[in-house]
């Protein structure tokens, strides 16, 4: 996807958890804070309103038992329809997913310059949506407590809360991209306390490390599951320019970030720095982020014996 589509350095967080973790209190303190919050779960319900031609297309796929006798969508009869039945998942997901990714380009291209803009996707995990986030941030919270709030609080049976929740991804694989786990054992003022914290002293100064074009030199190196993360992330913003595995270089503390045959390391400057990796020097570029140091040195790939 190239970068240069957004005219104005933006900070884009993806925000998840599972059902019941406590999501909406992070994402109601963020945007208390100045975050542009845009909340997937609400536009997948705004492009099938009433007279939306995400509705119409609806209508005209599964028929119209699908809609109220108001014309509005019948979510319990359309659920009946798909479930069970992947090719009419599909064909649902077809129509629904490109309306909300316009309105999700829509807004962020709507966003004032220098935002913090959060991106909340109950699904995150589940779409393999981590990489494309300057920064992933989950809210968690244990099996036990989620089961318990979303029967005594939000009106499930034990049954509905299981089933939700088992039909999630797992916490094993919400911490392998979660860039920051927010614990939401305690209370909700603790929660919120720890994300006004995150924001403070980790989102703003990304954000303005970004709009400087500052990288933060370190000689800390990533540990394995950092390097998981950096991989996909990397992957994500070079595409076909990367060239191969990453690697640890001991004797410069950075990560070799091997380039594609004919890919000069220059080309990537903008594109990485974009991406939250400002160049520090020539081929090297270090993380905006204050809570991820890490080092690149780009490598350009050379023809090994011709001299
Ligand atoms: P999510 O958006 O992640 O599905 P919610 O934010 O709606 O979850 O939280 C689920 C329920 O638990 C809500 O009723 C919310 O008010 C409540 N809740 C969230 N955090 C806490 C907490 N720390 N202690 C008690 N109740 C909480």
């Amino acid at each position: 996807m190239p970068q240069s589509d957004a005219p104005d350095l933006l900070l884009r967080v993806g925000l998840s958890g599972g059902i019941g973790s406590g999501k909406s209190t992070v994402s109601q303190t963020l945007a208390d804070r100045g975050a542009v919050v845009i909340d997937a779960d609400l536009l997948a319900r705004e492009v099938v309103e009433p007279g939306t031609p995400g509705l119409a297309a609806i209508a005209q796929r599964f028929g119209d038992d699908i809609l109220t006798p108001e014309g509005a969508l019948d979510r319990a009869a359309l659920g009946r329809v798909v479930f069970g039945d992947p090719a009419a998942r599909t064909d649902l997901e077809g129509i629904t997913h490109p309306l909300i990714a316009e309105r999700t380009r829509e807004l962020i291209a709507a966003a004032p310059a220098h935002s913090i803009v959060v991106h909340d996707v109950p699904l995150l995990v589940e779409v393999g949506y981590a990489p494309r986030y300057h920064l992933v941030i989950i809210v968690g919270a244990s099996r036990e407590t989620r089961l318990r709030r979303l029967t005594d609080l939000r009106g499930m049976t034990g049954a509905e809360a299981e089933q939700r929740i088992d039909a999630q991804a797992t916490d094993v694989q919400r911490r392998a991209v979660a860039d920051v786990w927010l614990d939401n054992e305690g209370t909700v003022d603790e929660l919120r306390a720890a994300t006004e914290r995150l924001y403070a002293e980790r989102l703003v100064p990304f954000l303005t490390h970004l709009v400087q074009g500052l990288g933060v030199p370190t000689h800390e190196v990533p540990g394995p599951e950092e390097m998981v993360r950096l991989e996909a992330r990397l992957g994500y913003v070079l595409g076909e320019d990367l060239d191969g595995a990453l690697e640890l270089d001991p004797g410069t503390d950075s990560l070799l970030v091997p380039l594609a045959p004919g890919v000069p390391a220059d080309a990537m400057r903008e594109r990485l720095a974009r991406a939250g990796f400002p160049a520090v020097g020539e081929g090297r570029h270090a993380s905006a982020d204050p809570g991820r140091p890490v080092v690149l040195t780009l490598r350009e790939h050379t023809v090994g014996g011709d001299g």
